[in-house]
């Protein structure tokens, strides 16, 4: 087949790839999208059984205070009114996320802020002079032991596959902390999920756009410069480099689903198991995510483990270690200037997917004008 030249072969059809081709369409540009696998979203990708859009890659629950991107997303999709209240479980207990006064309620029955203020103010006593350099110091010294305890140590242990100490603090910023009797996991302004699932809203980002599935880049367009004038690559960027600067750490998933005939599991979209001897991090029930009734019900569980060759990496791990490996990379990936990097594993950042959104939008806007 002789192949034709488009203006940008992008690798990778998850949120950053479709959304810079649909851009790039927009201003006249021909796109070429590839993916080594069978289906386009990324680690968004949701797939159908009977009535439930399954996230087949994890919960992705959609959250922005940025009203352009909210806009923008909603151009491709019709969000419905989902509230992400995960809630966490350790032996027989269960508990309120994120930190808020019902959490306080549940671990030291404390009920108004003062009390609970007090509490954590008792809590943290020992460690307030201390200057967080960890995650664990992070954690004890804004909430103290119990927490620590409870609801951080052994979750965040499995989840990243290190002790507390050796991870970054900024992980757990993601985990906000209130005084009010408020469950919502986010704070931001706009919140939902796309009715007919990630997929659809992919698929409508992608509409006019040539798109190859089960396409190896290494095996089929290596030598890009031949099909397309520049590359926008959205993989892993160590590998991209054939592993010369060094190789980059991640963390991947293993799920498990599965189908029962009971119509409702755990009467949540997202329970966490915060205890050690739990293998797995999280269950979530599918249904949940988009108010599904029917008889039956499809629950994943969650097993963190560590990236190697021929899994799907999910996480990456931004500790001193690989950040420094990255800061070489990307010194290398400013100089080619005939590539563009982006999305998660691209950028090696642990973007949310309106982040990833605003990266593909703004490199867009700088490489094709407005
Ligand atoms: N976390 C925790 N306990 C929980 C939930 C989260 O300790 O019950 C910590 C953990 O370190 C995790 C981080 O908060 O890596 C961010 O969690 P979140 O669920 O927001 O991240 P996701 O995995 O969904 O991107």
């Amino acid at each position: 087949m002789v192949e034709k030249m488009y203006d940008y072969l992008i690798v990778g059809a998850g949120l950053y790839g479709s959304v810079f081709a649909h851009e790039a369409k927009k201003r006249g540009k021909s796109c070429l999208v590839i993916d080594k696998r069978p289906h386009i979203g990324g680690n968004c990708y949701t797939e159908r059984i009977e009535d439930i859009e399954i996230h087949v890659y994890g919960a992705h629950i959609f959250h922005t205070s940025d009203k352009d991107i909210w806009d923008y997303v909603n151009q491709f999709a019709r969000f419905n009114r989902f509230i992400n209240s995960p809630i966490a479980k350790y032996h027989d207990r269960i508990f309120n996320l994120p930190l808020n006064m019902n959490t306080f309620n549940e671990l030291w029955g404390t009920v108004t802020p003062e009390q609970a203020k007090q509490k954590i103010k008792e809590q943290t006593e020992k460690y307030k002079d201390i200057k967080p350099t960890n995650l664990e110091e992070q954690v004890l010294y804004l909430v103290g032991e119990d927490i620590y305890e409870v609801l951080i140590k052994s979750y965040t242990e499995k989840q990243w596959g290190r002790k507390c100490y050796e991870l970054p603090p900024f992980i757990i910023q993601r985990l906000p902390i209130r005084f009010t009797y408020n469950n919502n996991y986010y704070d931001d302004s706009y919140q939902g999920i796309p009715i007919n699932g990630y997929t659809d809203m992919i698929k409508n980002i992608l509409v006019g756009i040539e798109v190859r599935l089960n396409t190896n880049f290494f095996e089929e367009y290596k030598n890009f410069r031949k099909y397309a004038n520049k590359l926008v690559w959205t993989g892993m960027i160590d590998e991209y480099y054939s592993y010369k600067f060094g190789r980059l750490q991640y963390r991947s998933l293993r799920f498990q689903t599965e189908k029962l005939n009971i119509d409702n599991f755990q009467g949540n979209a997202v329970v966490n198991y915060t205890d050690s001897y739990t293998p797995f991090t999280r269950i979530i029930e599918h249904k949940h995510f988009n108010f599904v009734e029917q008889e039956t019900t499809v629950i994943t569980r969650e097993y963190p483990l560590e990236w190697n060759y021929g899994e799907e990496p999910y996480y990456p791990i931004n500790d001193e270690k690989n950040n420094l490996i990255y800061n070489e990379i990307e010194k290398q990936a400013k100089k080619d200037t005939d590539v563009i990097f982006g999305g998660r594993l691209g950028n090696y950042k642990y973007y949310d997917m309106d982040k990833v959104i605003r990266k593909s939008l703004d490199d867009a806007k700088k490489e094709l004008g407005k």
